[in-house]
């Protein structure tokens, strides 16, 4: 109870406060337009009292309790937290491929009970099939939804160019890079026009170099489709540099500690990560997850392994 107390004062932090980032009713009039313009679009995800809890080692685990937020259509709505919060049995949960022990989630009114075309999935493993080509994978979901190869392969083309791929388009994943991989898999579940793309840390084991490409890559695709993308990953640059909201988790029990308004403007750039509204949002969020952070896993209990040498810091 006093953990909420102190996160509620945190949020009303004096104006001084370096982390203090006002709800988008008090920032300038471009940022509180893009949000009245975007709590007007219609509801695509929602997910009311979410709870889901494993057994494990005889115990129970409680992976998310009462987890509750609405994304709107074209929304790009980032998850982020520590390891173990609950992020990828959300993005499991709202994919179909678990089922929630309490609770619901609803894309476009309906109520979610397994996959469906209508929701995308990109992972962080690369998970193309490797006996198919680039345009071979992007055509997949669609031969499974019944169309024949040509039309399959019609559909699916442009979009194998308009992740930059089409010299590849007859190229096999052993031969792509990792960026590359991973926009053949953006593609692919784009290709089936779902309503909501649901991507878990697809970036996370890219270079530093290429995942800010792939970030960019993803912003300029999202502006051309229409689609709701839920983005789950714990690197907060990405998230402030993506995000139109994003849903802070806290871990043990996995749930939502706050959901934040990203005040910095579309279109987004490299630049904006210097800038001070990039900044306040990125320390905000630090503060939120640092104050989870328990004390006592900080220090390993390493007993001294060596008698020789100097000592090192
Ligand atoms: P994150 O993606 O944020 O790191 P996860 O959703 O993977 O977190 O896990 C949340 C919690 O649920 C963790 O404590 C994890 O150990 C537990 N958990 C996840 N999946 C299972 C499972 N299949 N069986 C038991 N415990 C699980
Ligand atoms: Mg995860």
């Amino acid at each position: 109870m006093s953990g909420k107390l102190e996160l509620a004062s945190m949020a009303t932090a004096p104006e001084t406060d370096p982390a203090f980032v006002p709800e988008h009713r008090r920032q300038s009039a471009a940022v509180r337009e893009r949000f009245a313009r975007l709590y007007q679009r219609p509801v695509t995800l929602e997910i009311a009292g979410l709870t889901k809890s494993f057994e494990a080692g005889g115990g129970i685990v409680t992976a998310l309790q009462d987890v509750s937020f609405r994304a709107h259509r074209r929304e790009l709505i980032c998850v982020i937290g520590p390891s173990g919060c609950g992020k990828s049995t959300l993005g499991r949960i709202v994919a179909g491929l678990d089922e929630p022990t309490g609770g619901s989630v609803r894309v476009d009114g309906e109520e979610v009970d397994g996959p469906c075309p209508n929701r995308g999935m990109v992972f962080q493993g690369y998970t193309l099939f490797p006996w198919r080509t680039v345009l071979g994978n992007v055509m997949f979901g669609l031969e499974v939804s019944g169309l024949s190869d040509t039309a399959a392969e019609q559909q699916a083309m442009p979009w194998v160019e308009m992740v930059g791929l089409a010299r590849f388009a007859t190229s096999y994943p052993y031969q792509l890079s990792g960026g590359m991989k991973q926009r053949v898999a953006i593609a692919r579940a784009l290709a089936t026009n779902p309503r909501l793309l649901i991507m878990d840390e697809p970036f996370a084991a890219l270079d530093a170099q290429t995942r800010a490409q792939m970030q960019d890559y993803l912003l300029q695709i999202w502006r051309q489709v229409d689609v709701t993308i839920l983005f789950v990953t714990h690197d907060l640059d990405e998230a402030v540099f993506l995000a139109d909201r994003i849903v802070v988790m806290g871990a043990h029990p996995g749930r939502v500690l706050e959901i934040v308004e990203v005040p910095v403007p579309r279109p987004r750039e490299v630049a904006h990560f210097e800038s001070p509204l990039f900044v306040a949002t990125k320390k905000h969020l630090e503060k939120l997850i640092h104050h989870e952070r328990p004390k006592d896993t900080d220090r390993l209990p390493i007993v001294r392994m060596t008698q020789v040498g100097d000592d090192v810091e």
